[in-house]
């Protein structure tokens, strides 16, 4: 073996655990197949492909077509292999050695992580224990760490709240670098900060195609921002990294927005359905505008829950033993007839738990 770099020594990478279930709701992925009659036009678009070249390095037509969809202009459009390659390229670019990236924990985990690996040193901002992130905390870890690039999730993943608008302001008005509103989950909410984005702003808001359009499997995100920004991260990603297999995928998948809009339309009242389910149970319930719930069990410890559900066949994200998220587990919204049954063995294992404190006895 041979030393990796130093500073990657303590790193311990990105896991979710598989489990063999029935109910995989895990993974914060959208439960429906892409509408029919997508499989039939990517087919058709890729029996014109000429395999033996390369694909259009810049994606033009892709681009134009996301750039139609949020009426901006396509040079503010860079696209990438899931919008964890965008956010790697954003922090080649503008992170790295002897810079400072900030975020705000609880968070997507990847945002740091990537960070660290492009060699930058990250500074944790805190939110509050019901995970809002209170504007006196942003102020102080903006002061002291004079971030190059700081990171705001909305809605937030894992805990599934939406930020403020005005938490958005109070970064463009006071980070002295680049601030990345990652919104993989943005169309179940309530509002989007794209419209904030313009040539003026250091500022850029990641999407991915992963959870709404039903595309996970092929790895496609992008960001809209200032086009002198989306020029610098041109510079960086690699030659055709983008294969012509998904950008067609992503332009097909696009013709469905009426679809999307409808998956997302009962997605969002399924979510609201399952929160208001749990609020009856004795757990504490996070407010959510995702495609998932954060949900704590009050008298029982979240990994014997966990486990429980696994043993009904049901798999949900146990954040139990992450920092900051004593306890809690995330569900992802799925369909109708998988969220019965996630609420039903859930039901079913916090009855047959007994009073607090017994589920100790279940610990491994
Ligand atoms: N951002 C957030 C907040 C996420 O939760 C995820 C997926 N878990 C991603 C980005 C990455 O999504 P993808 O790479 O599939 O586009």
């Amino acid at each position: 073996m041979i030393p990796v770099r130093d500073d990657l020594r303590a790193l311990e990478g990105y896991h979710s655990a598989q489990v063999d279930v029935d109910v995989r709701l895990n993974t914060n992925e959208s439960p429906f197949s892409p509408p029919d009659g997508f499989r039939d036009a990517l087919a058709a678009e890729m029996s014109r492909v000429d395999w033996n070249r390369y694909p259009d390095r810049a994606a033009s037509a892709l681009r134009a077509d996301i750039a139609a969809l949020h009426g901006c202009d396509p040079a503010q459009v860079f696209v990438a292999n899931g919008s964890n390659e965008v956010l790697q390229t954003v922090l080649l670019a503008y992170a790295g050695p002897g810079r400072t990236v900030v975020t705000f924990e609880p968070t997507y985990q990847m945002h740091a992580q990537i960070a660290r690996v492009t060699g930058a040193t990250v500074v944790e901002g805190e939110r509050g224990d019901d995970f809002t992130l209170d504007p006196s905390e942003v102020d102080r870890v903006l002061a002291e760490a004079r971030p190059h690039v700081v990171f705001l999730t909305s809605p937030n993943n894992p805990t599934g709240l939406v930020e403020p608008r005005e938490r958005v302001e109070q970064l463009l008005a006071s980070a002295p670098g680049l601030v990345v509103v990652d919104e993989a989950y943005a169309q179940f909410a309530n509002w989007s900060a794209l419209d904030m984005v313009d040539e003026s702003k250091p500022l850029v808001v990641t999407r991915t195609f992963s959870k709404t359009w039903s595309m996970a499997g092929a790895r496609l995100g992008y960001l809209v921002g200032p086009t002198w920004l989306v020029a610098e991260l041109d510079k960086v990603v690699l030659p055709y990294h983008l294969d012509v297999v998904k950008q067609l995928a992503g332009r097909v998948a696009l013709r469905y927005t009426d679809e999307m809009n409808e998956r997302v339309a009962l997605l969002v009242s399924e979510r609201d359905r399952i929160t208001a389910a749990l609020r009856v149970l004795p757990i504490d319930v996070f407010e959510s505008g995702a495609n998932f719930v954060l949900f704590r069990p009050q008298a029982t410890d979240g990994r014997s829950v966990w486990q429980a559900l696994v043993d009904r066949s049901v798999l949900v994200r146990d954040c139990s033993s992450w920092p900051r998220l004593d306890n809690c587990l995330r569900v992802t919204v799925g369909t109708p007839d998988e969220n019965d049954r996630f609420l039903a063995a859930l039901a079913d294992t916090l009855s047959s738990s007994g009073p607090a404190g017994s589920a100790d006895t279940r610990k491994a």
